[in-house]
Formats: structure tokens, sequence, C-alpha cells
């Protein structure tokens, strides 16, 4: 476990610009883990908001992910749309 451990904090990690994503915040039955909920979506009561859609489009609110799967979201109630 310790060899493990000392072998992951060497690994180098590159910064690749470019990734096609798709990503959402949307309920899902099939998904097995805590999923949280898009805020934007809360607010206005729908499921349209998606983070990232695969050739399409990004949200202007989303600002990365954080490892291992947090999507960093800029949204709030003070935002414009
Ligand atoms: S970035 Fe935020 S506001 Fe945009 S779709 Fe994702 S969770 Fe919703």
């Amino acid at each position: 476990m310790f060899l493990l451990y000392m072998k992951k904090s060497e690994e180098k990690v590159r910064e690749l610009k470019g990734a096609n994503m798709d990503i959402d915040l949307l309920p899902n039955i099939k998904i097995t883990w805590h999923q949280d909920k898009c805020p934007w979506n809360i607010a206005k009561n729908t499921n349209e908001h998606k983070c990232a859609v695969k050739n399409v489009s990004i949200c202007k609110y989303f600002r990365g992910i954080k490892k291992p799967d947090v999507v960093l979201c800029a949204y709030s109630t003070e935002s414009k749309e």
C-alpha cells in the first residue's frame, strides 16, 4: 500500500486542452453513486441545462472538473442569464 502511494505521488499529470466532453448533473436512475443537481436547473425547475454537450456546447457557468468527477460551477442566484 505504501509503495502504491509513493508511485502515485510521483505521477506526472499532463494538462491537455480541447477535451470534447459530455457532462451533466441530471437525475439518472442508472447512476449508482451520489450526484448533486445542477443549481440552474433547480432554480428554473427544468432539466435543460448540461455542463458540456459533446460536439455542441459548454455551459457558460462551467469552470472545469476537479478530480475525480466534481463539476466546478459558477452559477449563483445572482447570475445573469
Ligand atoms: S456548469 Fe453549473 S449551471 Fe452549468 S449545467 Fe453545469 S451545474 Fe448547471
